[in-house]
């Protein structure tokens, strides 16, 4: 029998697990640990309230669960309650699938200011991670400014324009939706530090800007370059950049919200006594390798609420290599130390869609077969039980789980799928009812 040990439960956490049933079939235990007592990783508090039929993929997560070779370990902390050097004791392979669940640092003066926030914690808030669930963000507006050109700019540029009524069918926690009910915040600016064709938007993502209640996408045809040019990009990106000019082209009605994409547009500092209260953004042109070139032409831009969403990294973990550049852990395509791996965002950075971990959960479980070369002598579960139970940690099984999502399931209000708890001792409590 093969023991392996998944850290993080996310998609890159089960694509793996599946992987390893099909590999060793019936000759291989694996244990998928959390830190939270609740599965699914990005699927719940990453992917977007509004956005339900990406989260259903869950479905497939729960029939690796279902199956007696996989099982679940919620409530356990990787470097608190067991140690790597522990794991690698217990189990053949160990392979971290932490995510990249932390935020970066904008890095100009003024980031540190109440009002300014990165996107983990954003959307953390909106998702009800246990982290973020106190935020309280400054909704009160009239301006919200956004870095970054990225799907979860677009992610949080709509969950901030959206009416109430649009979040019908949405798992959007409670507190959100009555902040946002509330938010006086009537000027969404996102900032692209280059233009048009340099976005990291994709089409579908982007089209939705176009169909909102109260909010319109407002874009300056005078940042694009000669339209020919659309024709040399990937078709993906082409459609995008169609969106773009379709937004710039739409002389509709005024809504109450404008969301304004302004290119060329690199922030620089954040001011204002004791809080945000402008932002200073400096105008920029593209280099021949396309990087942004600052101008020395700025403009500022009031608000009380400054989102960066300009990627994540994954949070170190003591003892494991790590590159601090890239904010990820340091692996050969995966392998970390003998023993040790990492997969998806952990391993890659955070970019690729939910889809691009499978055939990376996959690719690592041929590379640990492949290493897979001593005795089958490794002690698995009932070692990580005994270890756990002599420390006093409270394992949160799937059986567990089942009931906390019944529990969530059942408190829904009206039109929602559920309503999540967003503390981790009402998570636990909910296991009991
Ligand atoms: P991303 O796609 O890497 O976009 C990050 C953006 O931030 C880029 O526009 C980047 O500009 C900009 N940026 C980085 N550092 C900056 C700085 N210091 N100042 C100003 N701008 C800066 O990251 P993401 O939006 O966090 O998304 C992560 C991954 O999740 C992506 O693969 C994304 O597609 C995926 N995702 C998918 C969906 C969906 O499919 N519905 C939803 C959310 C996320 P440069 O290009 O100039 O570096």
């Amino acid at each position: 029998m093969r023991h392996i040990a998944v850290v993080g439960s996310g998609p890159a956490g089960y694509y793996t697990a599946e992987a390893a049933q099909k590999k060793f079939g019936d000759a291989v235990r694996v244990d998928i640990i959390d830190r939270l007592p609740v599965p699914y990783g990005l699927i719940r508090f990453g992917v977007a309230p509004d956005h339900q039929s990406i989260k259903g993929v869950h479905k497939r997560y729960e029939a690796v669960n279902l199956s007696d070779n996989v099982r679940f370990v919620g409530n356990v902390t990787v470097g608190r309650d067991v140690s790597i050097a522990e794991l690698n004791q217990f189990y053949d392979a160990v392979v971290l699938a932490t995510g990249a669940p932390a935020d970066r640092r904008l890095g100009i003066p003024g980031d540190d200011l109440p009002g300014v926030i990165g996107s983990a914690a954003f959307v953390g808030w909106y998702n009800g991670h246990p982290d973020f669930a106190g935020l309280d963000p400054d909704l009160t507006g009239p301006g919200a400014v956004i870095v970054g050109n990225g799907n979860v700019a677009l992610d949080v540029a709509r969950i901030l324009a959206k009416t109430r009524d649009e979040f019908l069918g949405a798992d959007i926690v409670a507190h959100a939706l009555d902040a946002l009910d509330h938010s006086g915040i009537r000027r969404i600016t996102l900032l692209g530090r280059r233009g048009p064709h340099q976005i990291a938007m994709t089409p579908k993502e982007l089209g939705e800007l176009g169909h909102l209640g109260r909010a319109t996408p407002v874009v300056d045809l005078g940042d694009f370059p000669p339209i020919g040019e659309d024709a040399l990009l990937e078709p993906g990106m082409r459609k995008s950049v169609t969106h773009l000019r379709d937004f710039a082209a739409a002389a509709g009605p005024a809504k109450d919200i404008a969301i304004d994409f302004d290119f060329f547009a690199m922030p620089v500092a954040v001011e204002g006594k004791d809080r945000a209260e402008r932002i200073i953004v400096e105008k920029t042109r593209l280099d021949a390798d396309l990087r942004a070139i600052g101008t020395g032409e700025r403009y500022v831009i009031p608000c009380h609420l400054v989102i960066a969403c300009i990627g994540y990294q994954t949070p170190p973990i003591t003892g494991v290599p790590y590159e601090h550049g890239r904010g990820r852990f340091a692996s050969d395509e995966g392998r970390i130390l003998p023993g040790l791996y990492c997969v998806g965002w952990a391993r890659r950075g955070p970019s690729g869609t939910i889809g691009t971990n499978r055939p990376d959960g996959y690719a690592i479980i041929d590379m640990i077969a492949e290493d897979l070369t001593g005795a089958a002598d490794k002690p698995g579960r009932p070692a990580l039980d005994a270890l756990l139970d002599g420390r006093g940690v409270d394992i949160v099984t799937f059986r567990d789980w089942q009931k906390i999502d019944a529990a969530e399931i059942a408190r829904a209000r009206a039109g929602a799928p559920r309503e999540k708890f967003v503390a981790i001792d009402d998570m636990i409590a909910a296991r009991s009812v």
